[in-house]
């Protein structure tokens, strides 16, 4: 009881109307804000049907009806009864709370105040119609002659019906102007104006009628078509006059305030900046476009920009602002009339496409990518902007709206992964990536239990007197039906799913009994380098692991080197660096692969104990393609030495590469021009035959 009166003391101070009804809509509770709102005291509204507050008793029953049909909270706008006759345009959200045996509806209800201001003035022009009511039946009581003179100077059509037949008795000239036909017309056909009633407001005009009290007046708004068949809202104020068995009305065209309402209604929907439906909008538009469509298919294309947050940082938001404004118009020129484009938040956009064939949606994104194209211009300044879209289709891929946008944007997310300007179906490409996966796992799963893993090793040569430094392991999955899986396809799924662990612990067992091999067979030094993930390196004991069972096998730590990527070590820079010094004081060498491809910064990396570089192969083969990269081959080389490092070049495929290569001080080489990588038994014949690079004084 004690809660019970404590939770109705804080519904009361709410700010927001709370009601509870029963399941006929009989009111259980009003807090005061609720009574505030429509001007009528809490003890007279407990007992009375909500009915009778409405303005517009459908959307509420059609409220009603979706919450017990789907039993989730639904928000819609509610148009209320002031108790003056004012509406009180509010929003509601109504809630179900099912007991053992009682239902009850929780509603709360949000006064639009904006357009409550608005209302203000209709009620202000209510009360000049009152007023001119008021003179109506001053003069239809003096039956005086000039009456119909005055009547015909009312802009408001003036006008009375039979209460029982509804037929049109009497309309003034105003009638024409607003409805677009003459009077005559109306009253020769005395049920016209009801079949100028919009179809969908035809019942909300009857149940006006109806529960009108003899001797009162009230307000009804509806919608009527215009003889050219334009829509208009009217607002009718009716008093019934039941000695004289007649309805007698005033109404007049309130388009422009509905309008201006409307307005308020844009802000509501609309995003501001770029003037298109924001996302409150896009959520209406699917429910209603999902309700409407008995199955018709859609697509909905979920669009980012790619980078968009460097643009926002850098040249500000005002820029930034410029841009999305740009950015819809071009949606919007690419876009068909029925269409649909929202601005879903930031810079993501959604269009809902009405055609949803997925070869068409494909011309339709590489059209996109055209408009694109154009480099975006603000303040003379020009911007190249890309973008990813992820695509779903209703109702293949999710039958309501939420989840359709979750799949797209997991689909962006892909596209996102694949470069720029890249555009990624949901289901389709979701299910081939899915089906990809788990095909390469389980041949992973295979290589790892039938051991069908082997390193391969290929050498790594001295640039200077072109000698054998070492070799770089790499692995191999030989698959009895499948053949050779890319080692950058297993690996990456072994990384995903964790199974790079195990199939890195093979890879030292191997690297480890290659150097047993070979030590006896040379007295020189050798290093073989192994290739680490970043699941590894973060491995809490990973380095420590790694020195014991080097020392478990007396291998000394200068035989192996690792490899890691710049974003391994990057993803956990602290993890990483602790892990690199634990190896380094070990006596473990690093070299930092793929060098050049990631986003780090070099002077970060330079803080690392570092003893190599390997200039990632994309820069080494494309050397006399691209101008620039052979200046980039040669400042990189310079800073690796001054910070003392040592620099590798992999990827070395031509003697071009390779004359290039050993003029501009890159130490150590590696590539197909020297030698690919080679299983254990094919190095050991190249020594044994002394072939060139593995014929040195000291092998
Ligand atoms: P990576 O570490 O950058 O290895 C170098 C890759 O370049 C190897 O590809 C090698 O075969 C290839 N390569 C060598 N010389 C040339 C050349 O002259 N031209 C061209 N076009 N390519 C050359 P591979 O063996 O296919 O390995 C691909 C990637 O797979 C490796 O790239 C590495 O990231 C990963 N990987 C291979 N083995 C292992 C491993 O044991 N553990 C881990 N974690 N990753 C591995
Ligand atoms: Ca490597
Ligand atoms: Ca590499």
């Amino acid at each position: 009881m004690k809660n019970e009166a404590t939770l109705y003391d804080v519904l009361n101070h709410l700010p927001d109307g709370v009601i509870m009804l029963d399941e006929r809509g009989v009111l259980l509770f009003a807090n005061e804000a609720f009574t505030e709102l429509i001007g009528h005291e809490s003890s007279l509204l407990v007992g009375l049907n909500i009915l009778s507050l409405l303005a517009n008793v459908d959307v509420f029953h059609a409220c009603i009806q979706q919450v017990t049909r789907e039993g989730r909270s639904i928000d819609a706008e509610t148009d209320f009864l002031h108790r003056d006759g004012s509406i009180v345009r509010t929003v509601k959200s109504v809630r179900m709370i099912r007991n053992d045996q009682d239902v009850r509806f929780f509603v709360n209800i949000r006064n639009l105040t904006e357009t409550n201001l608005l209302n203000k003035e209709l009620r202000r022009s209510k009360e000049l119609i009152e007023y001119q009511a008021q003179e109506l039946s001053t003069l239809l009581n003096s039956k005086n002659q000039e009456l119909e003179e005055i009547l015909g100077s009312i802009d408001e059509i003036i006008w009375y019906i039979d209460t029982k037949s509804f037929a049109l008795r009497y309309v003034n000239n105003a009638v024409e102007m607003i409805f677009g036909f003459n009077r005559d017309a109306f009253l020769s056909d005395s049920d016209l104006w009801q079949q100028r009633i919009h179809p969908d407001d035809r019942a909300l005009v009857r149940t006006f009628f109806e529960t009108l009290v003899p001797g009162l007046s009230q307000e009804i708004r509806f919608r009527i078509h215009h003889s050219n068949q334009e829509l208009r809202w009217l607002s009718s104020r009716i008093h019934h006059h039941p000695k004289l068995n007649l309805y007698i009305g005033i109404t007049r065209d309130i388009t422009e305030h509905k309008t201006q309402s409307d307005e308020i209604t844009f802000l509501a929907y609309y995003d501001p900046l770029t003037m298109l439906p924001n996302r409150a909008k896009l959520k209406l538009q699917l429910e209603s476009r999902i309700e409407h469509s008995a199955g018709t298919p859609f697509a909905l294309l979920l669009l980012d920009l790619d980078n968009f947050k460097n643009i926002n940082d850098t040249m500000g938001h005002e820029v930034g602002d410029q841009i999305l404004i740009e950015v819809s118009r071009r949606l919007l020129l690419a876009k068909e009339e029925h269409d649909f484009c929202a601005r879903f938040g930031g810079d993501e956009f959604v269009l809902l496409l009405q055609n949803a064939d997925p070869i068409e949606i494909g011309h339709f994104c590489t059209r996109l990518t055209e408009h694109f194209k154009n480099p975006f211009t603000v303040n003379d300044i020009s911007f190249y902007l890309s973008h990813s879209i992820g695509i779903t289709f209703y109702p293949q891929d999710a039958f309501i709206g939420e989840d359709l946008i979750k799949h797209a944007d997991t689909a962006m997310y892909e596209a996102k992964s694949k470069g720029r300007n890249q555009f990624v179906y949901y289901h389709t490409s979701m299910q081939r990536a899915i089906h990809n996966f788990l095909h390469i796992e389980s041949l992973v799963r295979d290589g790892l239990t039938h051991h069908l893993f082997e390193l391969y090793f290929q050498p790594l040569i001295n640039s200077k007197v072109l000698e054998l430094e070492g070799f770089e392991a790499l692995l191999r999955l030989p698959h009895p039906t499948e053949g050779f899986v890319p080692p950058d396809t297993f690996i990456s799924v072994a990384e995903t799913n964790g199974d790079i662990l195990s199939i890195g612990d093979e890879v030292l067992k191997q690297a480890c009994d290659f150097i047993e091999i070979l030590r006896p067979l040379r007295s020189k030094p050798f290093f073989v380098a192994i290739n680490i993930s970043a699941k590894q390196l973060h491995q809490e004991h990973f380095s420590r692991e790694l020195l014991d069972y080097l020392h478990q096998r007396s291998i000394p730590t200068s035989f192996l080197k690792i490899e890691l990527t710049e974003s391994a070590v990057m993803e956990n820079i602290e993890i990483a660096s602790a892990q690199l010094a634990q190896l380094k004081a070990g006596g473990i060498r690093i070299a930092l692969d793929d060098f050049g491809t990631g986003y780090s910064s070099f002077a970060y990396l330079a803080q690392l104990p570092i003893d190599t570089l390997k200039i990632d192969k994309s820069f080494i083969l494309t050397l006399f393609e691209i101008d620039s990269h052979r200046h980039i081959v040669e400042a990189m080389s310079n800073l690796a030495h001054v910070l003392g490092m040592s620099v590798t070049a992999e990827g070395v495929e031509t003697l071009k590469h390779f004359d290039f290569l050993i003029h501009r001080q890159v130490d150590t080489l590696q590539g197909y021009h020297l030698c690919r990588p080679l299983p254990k038994t094919e190095i050991l014949r190249l020594i044994k035959a002394e072939a060139p690079y593995f014929t040195s004084s000291g092998l």
